[in-house]
C-alpha cells in the first residue's frame, strides 16, 4: 500500500499489531478497574546506566515511579496498600528484591527527573528560578540559567524548564538518578549539552528517551518496553544497546522470541539522497529585523520533490525564516506566486473534531491516496470523532501535521513535527511527509531537532548558524552530509556510523580526535 512500513513483505494487512503475546504472567501494578497494567519492572543495576526504549503509553513511566518509591506496587489488587514485607516477598530470587529492601528502609536516594514538567508551573507559581535551586553549581551558567534567575517559573519557555530541572537533579546527591523523557523541549545542541552531562554523572542512572541517538550516548544496557498501549505493558531483559535498538526497530525480541510488531521502523536510509534535477522553487538572499533580532538568508532553490531539512539551536531563526518564505515579512524572499500550506511549531488546539478539520483541510481526505499514505499509516481514523481540545500531545501533532499534509499547496512548512511523539510515530511520520511530497510532486521545508528523524527524512540540510536570540544567518541547502558536518562542526561534536547507525563519540576519544583532525563530524 506504500506506506513504506512493510517494505520487505507488502501484507497489505499493514499497521495491525499482530502477534503481540496476550498478557501472560502477574500483574505488578494497575491503576483501577479495567485498566492500565503493568507486567514488569526493568532491572536497576546498581553503577550502571540504564536506558528504557519504547512508545507512549506503555507504562515506562508508570514503571520509573515504582521504582522512585511514588507508587507502591499493588500485584493488580487496585484497592489495597501492600507492606514493604510483602512487597519485597513478592520479588524475593528476583534482581529487584535487594533494591526494594534497600528502597523501603530509606537507604537509597532517588532523584527523579519527572516527564511532565509542565506541571510544576502550577505547583511553583509565583516562585523564581532563583529560590528554587542551588546556585553553586558551574552548570549553572553552562545552562544558560545564570541568565533566568530572577524569572518566575511560570514564564518560563518549555526548553528552560527542561533545562532547570536537569540541573536540579544533577546538582542534588543521590544513588539513583532518573530521567524521564530529558530531551522534550531542547534544540539538538542542549540536548547533546545535556546528554554529555547525564553520561558524565558517576551513578546509577535510569534514562527513558525516544531520541535514539542521545539515549544511545547516554546508557549502557536498554530495556525494551512493549505491549499493547493503554492496556498493557512488559519490560524485555536488558539488552546491549546495538541488539536493543536493531531488535526495537526490527520489532522482534531474538532472546524473548517475541514480535512486537508485524513491520520494521526502517529509520537508517543513508545519507547518499541525490537533490532533484528539476529546480522548482528559487528564493533570493534577504534580511529581516526584528529590533532585537537580525537573520540573514543566503538564497537558495528548492527542487521538485525535494525535502529540505533545517537544522539549528532555539532563537536562531529557523521558524522566522519559513515565516519569511511564507510571506509573512515585507521582504518577499519567492517571486512565483505559490500556495503554502504550514504546520506550526506551537498548536493552540481548536474546539473542532478531527473528521471536520480533516474536512476543511482538503474534502478529498478519505481518497486512497489519503487513505494509505498518511491516515491508516499514523493510525487517524481510530480519533475522526474527537474533539482537538481532548487529544493528548502526540495526536495532537499527528493531527495538525496531517491536517497540513492533506492541503493542496505547492509547498509545505513543517515545523518540529516529532515533539510529543515516540519513535515508531516519528518513522511513520517521516514516512507519510516524504510519500506524500514525493507523490503530489511538490517539495516542503522541515525543521527539527532529532537527528536521525532529520537525516531520514531530508534530501538536504539547511545549516542555521550565529547567536541565538541576537543573530542568524541561514546557510543555502547543502548536501545531507555535508550539511550534517557543518552543523556538528559548529557544535564540536563528532559523530560515526555503525552499521548505518548514527552513533556521537566520546568527546577527547581517539575517534573524536581523529575525525576532527580530518573534518569528518558525521562520517
Ligand atoms: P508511558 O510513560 O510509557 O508513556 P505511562 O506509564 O505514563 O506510559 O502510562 C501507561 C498507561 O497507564 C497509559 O495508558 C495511561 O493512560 C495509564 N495511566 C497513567 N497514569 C494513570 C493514572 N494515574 N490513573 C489511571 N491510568 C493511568
Ligand atoms: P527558531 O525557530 O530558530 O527557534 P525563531 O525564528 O522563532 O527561532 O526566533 C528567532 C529570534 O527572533 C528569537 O530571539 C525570537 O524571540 C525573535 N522573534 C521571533 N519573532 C519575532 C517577532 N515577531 N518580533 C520580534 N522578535 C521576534
Ligand atoms: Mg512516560
Amino acid at each position: 500500500i506504500g506506506c513504506g512500513l512493510c517494505v520487505k513483505k507488502c501484507p497489505f494487512k499493514a499497521i495491525k499489531i499482530i502477534n503481540v503475546p496476550e498478557a501472560k504472567g502477574e500483574v505488578v501494578f494497575q491503576y483501577g478497574p479495567n485498566s492500565f497494567r503493568l507486567f514488569s519492572l526493568p532491572i536497576v543495576k546498581m553503577g550502571k546506566s540504564i536506558g528504557i526504549l519504547g512508545p507512549n503509553g506503555i507504562g515506562k513511566t508508570t514503571a520509573i515511579k515504582i521504582l522512585s518509591g511514588q507508587l507502591k506496587p499493588n500485584f493488580g489488587d487496585y484497592n489495597k496498600e501492600y507492606s514493604w514485607e510483602e512487597i519485597i516477598e513478592k520479588f524475593k530470587g528476583t534482581e529487584l528484591q535487594n533494591y526494594f529492601e534497600l528502597l523501603s528502609k530509606g537507604q537509597i536516594k532517588v532523584i527523579h527527573k519527572i516527564q511532565e514538567i509542565q506541571k510544576l508551573r502550577e505547583v511553583f507559581k509565583g516562585k523564581t528560578v532563583r529560590e528554587l535551586i542551588k546556585l553553586d553549581n558551574p552548570l549553572l551558567k553552562e545552562f544558560g540559567l545564570d541568565k533566568i534567575l530572577d524569572r518566575k517559573i511560570e514564564n518560563l519557555s518549555g526548553g528552560e524548564l527542561q533545562k532547570l530541572l536537569i540541573y536540579a537533579s544533577l546538582s542534588k546527591e543521590g544513588d539513583v538518578y532518573i530521567f524521564d523523557e530529558p530531551t522534550n523541549f531542547l534544540d539538538i545542541r542542549e540536548r547533546l549539552r545535556v546528554a554529555l552531562k547525564i553520561k558524565a554523572l558517576n551513578k546509577t542512572k535510569i534514562v527513558i528517551d525516544h531520541d535514539l541517538l542521545i539515549l544511545d550516548y547516554i546508557v549502557e544496557l536498554i530495556h525494551i518496553a512493549y505491549g499493547q498501549k493503554a492496556a498493557y505493558g512488559k519490560f524485555s531483559q536488558p539488552k546491549g544497546n546495538n541488539t536493543a535498538i536493531n531488535e526495537y526497530l526490527k520489532g522482534y525480541l531474538k532472546s524473548e522470541n517475541i514480535r512486537i510488531r508485524d513491520f520494521e521502523l526502517y529509520f537508517l536510509e543513508g545519507t547518499e539522497k541525490e537533490r532533484g534535477k528539476t529546480i522548482y522553487l528559487e528564493w533570493k538572499p534577504f534580511t529581516i529585523d526584528l529590533g532585537n533580532f537580525k537573520l540573514e538568508a543566503e538564497k537558495g532553490e528548492v527542487y521538485k520533490k525535494e525535502i529540505i531539512g533545517i537544522v539549528g539551536p532555539n532563537g536562531i531563526g529557523k521558524t522566522t525564516f519559513i515565516r519569511a518564505l511564507k510571506g509573512d515579512f515585507d521582504v518577499k524572499p519567492i517571486e512565483k506566486k505559490i500556495t503554502i500550506s504550514y504546520k506550526p511549531q506551537y498548536i493552540e488546539p481548536k474546539e473542532v473534531t478531527v473528521r471536520k478539520l480533516f474536512e476543511q483541510m482538503n474534502p478529498n481526505y478519505r481518497n486512497e491516496f489519503y487513505d494509505s499514505l498518511l491516515i491508516r499509516p499514523l493510525e487517524l481514523y481510530e480519533l475522526f470523532d474527537h474533539d482537538l481540545t481532548t487529544l493528548s500531545g502526540g495526536e495532537l501533532q499527528k493531527v495538525i501535521t496531517a491536517a497540513a499534509l492533506l492541503k493542496e499547496a505547492d509547498l509545505y512548512l513543517i515545523d518540529e513535527p516529532t515533539a510529543f511523539l515516540d519513535i515508531e510515530e516519528r518513522v511513520r511520520i517521516a514516512r507519510a511527509i516524504r510519500n506524500i511530497i514525493k507523490e503530489k510532486g511538490k517539495a516542503a521545508f522541515v525543521i527539527d531537532h532529532d537527528l536521525m528523524f532529520m537525516e531520514y527524512i531530508s534530501d538536504s540540510i539547511m545549516v542555521f548558524e550565529g547567536e541565538p536570540s541576537k543573530y542568524g544567518k541561514a546557510n543555502k541547502p547543502l548536501p545531507i552530509k555535508e550539511g550534517l558536518n557543518l552543523f556538528l562542526k559548529n557544535m564540536g561534536i563528532t559523530i560515526r556510523k555503525v552499521n548505518g547507525r548514527p552513533r556521537i563519540n566520546e568527546p577527547g576519544s581517539r575517534l573524536d580526535r581523529e575525525q576532527k583532525a580530518q573534518g569528518l563530524y558525521y562520517y
